[in-house]
């Protein structure tokens, strides 16, 4: 078996690297975070205008209260005049029984509005412990999650520096003008993280584009660390050699 060029491995091992960065960043973790924020933010948002209704709301019953006390000191007045017995006159004393009717009457219907408002403040006070307690849930979901991340994240960078040594390695096979150009071609979004391609036989491993003979001859000759790139994706050509022949362009 011929001597397997590094570079193959080391770009192998950055392929599985970059995937791993790609999991990381796309864990599922940061979508329910994000998910929660926004819950959070809406239910916050919810409390706000809670309380808010509330405090309308509690103005209005203080208003009515007054309302009602006021009508009910008035009908009280009446009604003392009424059997003070100094009012005898049968027509004044239809008249004053007709305003302590009227004056109740009234006051029956804002005691009745009085105590819808009443109603609607014990809803609202229900309301905001409703929304007090999904609040805390998001929160204690938010620290679950958090810990299921970091986790998660601890699992992948293991992985990662494993895989950051073991590339390591085998960069020290590559020689350097053609590892410099491999990491500055990694860089080429273009090229997705694959900066180098094994040269199978005349064609470029990536791209598939058959190298002319001349050139192919010529790449194929030339000394380990004399760059070969492919005339239509740029990048590195890994040189496969023969048994017994001379080390590849990247060994
Ligand atoms: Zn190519």
């Amino acid at each position: 078996m011929p001597p397997r060029p590094a570079l193959i491995d080391v770009q192998a091992l950055d392929l599985e690297r970059d995937a791993l960065l790609v999991r990381r960043a796309e864990l599922p973790e940061r979508e329910t975070l994000r998910g929660l924020a926004a819950r959070a933010v809406e239910l916050d948002q919810g409390h706000a205008q809670c309380l808010e209704a509330r405090a309308t709301v509690n103005r209005q019953e203080r208003d009515w209260a007054n309302q009602v006390e006021d009508l009910a000191v008035k009908a009280q007045e009446l009604e003392d005049k009424l059997y003070s017995g100094t009012v005898k006159a049968t027509k004044e004393l239809e008249a004053l029984q007709e305003e302590v009717r009227g004056t109740r009457e009234r006051q029956g219907e804002f005691e009745s509005s009085q105590m819808e408002t009443l109603e609607e403040i014990d809803r609202l006070d229900a309301e905001a412990v409703d929304n007090r307690k999904a609040r805390q849930q998001v929160d204690t979901d938010v620290s679950t999650t958090q810990a299921a991340l970091a986790q998660a994240e601890a699992l992948i960078d293991e992985e990662l520096g494993v895989l950051a040594g073991r590339c390591g390695l085998h960069r020290q096979d590559v020689p350097s003008t053609i590892l410099t150009e491999y990491d500055r071609l990694r860089g080429k979004e273009r090229l997705g993280g694959r900066a180098a391609a094994e040269l199978e036989g005349g064609t470029c491993g990536a791209c598939r584009v058959r190298l002319p003979v001349i050139e192919y001859n010529r790449i194929r000759n030339e000394a380990d660390d004399v760059l070969a790139h492919c005339p239509r994706c740029s990048r590195v050509l890994i040189r496969i050699r023969p048994e017994g022949g001379s080390a590849e362009g990247a060994p």
